[in-house]
């Protein structure tokens, strides 16, 4: 058998098994962004009689469209399957609350909202946000597909429609006259594998004059920040705003404002409203940030090649860190299981070996363990109870509120580690 060179071996697994189109234009994907292995669902977090059951680990290879630059991930999982029995209910972080309040507060100054105008937000999950436009008394309609986060709402008095959105639905309610003033689509649009007809449905439900507003992670900061863990199988799609005014424009939608928040380590809130629409002048905030972007490359495919080698050095220092601490005898948990740790874990390779607890505020995720490496949950006070060394805050966007609930590890010298941009102890 003759060998081969190194070089053919190269373009031997340089073959794509199967081109995938992209979500948005339907290009050929064949640029990867970065790839992280393979991972386990990061929102299905095991029973102890389930341990033994196996579970499913799916690739999380991103790539990046060469014609439209929406860098994305394949889908694995129908969303079905994801979002069903969706364990993510918002209403367990203060700072998440104090956010949605906010955010009606704003908007109902701002677009002049009263007890006439109908507010719509779609995946509303358990009525965190809307709840606050009730209290304010404007009318609303929550939309989610997952049944036990819904019926969550309707006991907080906010109106809920169990249903996947879409141009089907927002047609049906557009039908019976329920266009809405304002569509709220916050830290939904990632996690929307039919990208194009969601964004149909988004203009199809706003009235001549509404307001669509959308949150999502920033691309720009998840580069910037190393933010690598905001990548899971529940995150279909990462948007600049060169990408997102491309994609609303598409469907008959006109950015006119953008806000950056720090939400989830750097979002943007952005403003639209249908592309005829008389009102909503465009704001600078526009143009400065698109300008932003493309000082930073990601206005062209190269700008996206360097992420990959950043995120491996992220992985090498946190791995030096926790072997040192294991090699010296240190004892070290968690704090948090959100869904991020599961791609952070599974691509450092940490287990219990390494972090052997973790704990959550969620009383769902109490007793359960980490999807594919097992770490168990456990209620805040087991750190009071075990005094560990190190904390690692795996919830890193909410570290300044999760030091300050924790202050009282600093009474048998405890320390906190922040894995991401790069593994700091604080
Ligand atoms: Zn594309």
């Amino acid at each position: 058998m003759a060998t081969m060179t190194t070089s053919e071996l190269l373009r031997e697994v340089d073959v794509p098994s199967a081109v995938k189109a992209c979500r948005f234009c339907g290009a050929d994907l064949r640029r990867t962004f970065v790839d992280l292995g393979m991972s386990p669902l990061c929102e299905t977090y095991p029973a102890a009689a389930n341990l033994n059951r196996g579970e499913m680990y799916y690739p999380l290879h991103v790539y990046v469209c060469e014609k439209c630059f929406l860098v994305q991930l394949d889908e694995y999982e129908s969303a079905e399957n994801i979002f069903t029995d969706y364990a993510y209910f918002s209403s367990y972080s203060d700072s998440w609350l104090r956010h949605a309040d906010s955010y009606c507060g704003k908007m109902k100054a701002r677009f002049a909202l009263s007890e006439d105008s109908f507010v719509v937000e779609v995946a509303s999950n358990d009525g965190y946000l809307l709840q606050y436009f009730v209290q304010r008394g404007v009318p609303v309609l929550g939309i989610e597909p997952a049944a036990n986060v819904a019926e969550a709402a309707v006991r907080k008095g906010v109106p809920t429609l169990v249903r996947f959105f879409g141009a089907e639905l927002a047609q049906e309610l557009a039908d019976q006259g329920r266009q809405a003033d304002l569509v709220a689509a916050n830290n939904v649009l990632a996690q929307v594998p039919a990208l194009n007809d969601f964004v149909e449905g988004l203009r199809i439900i706003l009235k001549p004059e509404g307001v669509l507003t959308l949150e999502f992670p920033h691309l720009l900061k998840l580069i910037e920040h190393n933010e690598f863990d905001t990548i899971y199988h529940e995150h279909f799609s990462y948007f600049s705003l060169l990408t997102t005014v491309r994609l609303l424009e598409a469907h008959g939608l006109r950015v006119f404002d953008v806000e950056e928040l720090p939400s989830h380590g750097g979002s943007l809130r952005v403003f639209a409203c249908r592309s005829d629409a008389e009102t909503h002048p465009v704001e600078t905030n526009v143009g400065r940030i698109i300008a932003e972007e493309e000082c930073a490359g990601l206005g062209t495919i190269e700008g996206y090649d360097r992420f990959a080698a950043q995120v491996k050095d992220t992985k090498f220092a946190l791995l030096v860190f926790l072997l040192g601490a294991a090699q010296e005898g240190k004892t070290v948990a968690g704090y948090g299981a959100p869904g991020k740790s599961a791609t952070l874990l599974h691509y450092c390779g940490i287990g219990k070996d390494l972090i052997s607890y973790t704990v959550d505020r969620s009383p769902y995720k109490q007793g359960r363990f980490l999807p594919g490496t097992h770490i168990p949950i456990y209620g805040p006070d087991r750190i009071r109870e075990t005094q560990p060394d190190y904390v690692v805050i795996l919830p890193w966007n909410l570290k300044s509120e999760i030091m300050q609930q924790l202050q009282y590890i600093r009474e048998w010298g405890g320390q906190f580690v922040v894995p991401i941009p790069r593994a700091t102890v604080f």
